[in-house]
């Protein structure tokens, strides 16, 4: 089980972003997705709705209390964040834990998230994005064999053509 926290969600200025970050965690292999910050029911239900047409059984649940589940859920903890360790040097460790939460932040990170985390994993220790981080940390964690995933009950689905779109 591999699942995606994302931090910190503002209602006004987060929408698209933790969008992208679930629909990337979706895409790219996790298995589930819990969001913290602001509640935002319609952000939440926007992934659902994408999930069951493109098939699979992603779901994101709302977190209130982020400290609280961190420390309770049990899983090996990930966090994302430019200041930690390159992903590269850390991957083949992480990869021996079963049960995987990958933490992501928004604006601001606070401190305590550094102390709970199991790992501190930069993806570069340049800053970027937290979609940007997932995708790359996801692939490094998959050695890529989630781009061939498949996605169960899917109601539509893309035949890959050289030129134009074709559905399924
Ligand atoms: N400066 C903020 C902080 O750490 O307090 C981070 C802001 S950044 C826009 C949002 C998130 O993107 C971070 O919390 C982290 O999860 C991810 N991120 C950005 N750059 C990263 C990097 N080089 N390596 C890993 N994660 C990164």
């Amino acid at each position: 089980m591999l699942a995606v926290l994302r931090l910190g969600h503002r209602v006004s200025r987060d929408k698209r972003i933790t969008t992208h970050v679930f629909l990337t965690a979706r895409a790219f292999g996790a298995d589930k997705g819990y969001l913290s910050g602001e509640k935002d029911d319609s952000a939440i239900s926007n992934i659902q709705d994408i999930s069951k047409r493109w098939g699979g059984e992603f779901e994101v649940e709302y977190i209130d209390d982020w400290k609280n589940f961190l420390t309770r859920l049990g899983s090996t903890v990930v966090h994302l964040t430019m200041y930690g360790i390159p992903v590269g040097d850390k991957i083949s460790e992480i990869r021996k834990h079963k049960d995987i939460l990958v933490v992501v932040g928004g604006e601001k990170v606070p401190t305590e998230v550094y102390q709970l985390a199991d790992f501190n994993v930069s993806v570069t220790n340049q800053p970027h994005s937290e979609v940007a981080a997932l995708a790359i940390f996801l692939d490094r964690y998959f050695e890529g064999k989630e781009l061939d995933r498949n996605f169960p009950d899917a109601k539509q689905r893309i035949i890959p053509s050289d030129k134009g779109k074709r559905f399924g």
